[in-house]
């Protein structure tokens, strides 16, 4: 059984790339009115990002003890979680961070490739389609075997979302795809859900043939995550209504 009264992927006006109404409280209204019981906020950490809007860390002082006050009067359970961007330069610091605060859920994501940003298209010049989603699902397996402190590997195959090249065929990419599932079943971590990409590419990330071959495979965890950056994306294709 898969959890849809909670969204484990969440970003506050903490992360730089959210709406500015985003914060804890208005989530938590959001939640009550669509019957969600449960909200894991996962704020972007990305050590070393390469995007501009992500070099002023965030003050995990002041976030926690902002948590911790809304946690007190909450009439939903909230957890603290973070989205930690792997980039394969950065892994002892990635290390220190996690180790540093409470998180009872902590995401491992993919931003950066080659210290260049998906988002920009960069990754991809003077990369064919193979080069690129293989470098991809390598990093990926890179990802889960040099990090331990995670519980969930973020939107596995994402690499479409900016892409020039557009989808992928899971068979043509089945050999690296399947050792990341069996990565993360043997670490005994598990996948997310994002349904961010339902809306643009009418799917999940990642795809719903990887996600049942993770489940073939033995993956137990699965989570849902919509990766809200505002509060009209809260539980985004997954929550079911409040019965009236
Ligand atoms: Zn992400
Ligand atoms: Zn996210």
């Amino acid at each position: 059984m898969i959890p849809r009264n909670h969204d484990y992927h969440i970003h506050t006006n903490y992360s730089p790339d959210a709406d500015q109404e985003a914060t804890f409280e208005a989530y938590i209204n959001q939640a009550q009115a669509l019957g969600l019981t449960k909200l894991t906020f996962t704020d972007h950490v990305d050590i070393d990002a390469v995007h501009p809007l992500f070099h002023t860390p965030i003050d995990y002082n002041a976030y926690l003890k902002e948590f911790n006050t809304v946690k007190q009067t909450s009439p939903i359970d909230i957890q603290l979680g973070v989205e930690i961007g792997y980039q394969s330069h950065v892994v002892e610091e990635i290390n220190t961070f996690l180790s540093k605060y409470p998180f009872t859920h902590v995401i491992l994501s993919i931003h950066y490739l080659e210290q260049k940003d998906l988002y920009t298209q960069e990754y991809f010049i003077g990369k064919t389609k193979r080069q690129a989603y293989q470098t991809y699902f390598e990093t990926c397996l890179d990802a889960i075997e040099s990090i331990d402190q995670f519980d969930v590997f973020g939107h596995l195959d994402y690499i479409t979302r900016y892409s020039p090249y557009g989808d992928y065929d899971y068979e043509e990419y089945k050999d690296i795809i399947d050792r990341i599932l069996q990565a993360l079943i043997r670490k005994n971590k598990g996948l997310e859900i994002n349904t961010s990409g339902i809306a643009n590419e009418q799917r999940t990330y990642p795809k719903q043939e990887v996600l049942d071959r993770f489940i073939e495979l033995g993956g137990t965890t699965l989570v849902y995550g919509s990766d809200a950056h505002k509060i009209s994306e809260l539980g985004r294709f997954f929550i079911q209504k409040k019965q009236v």
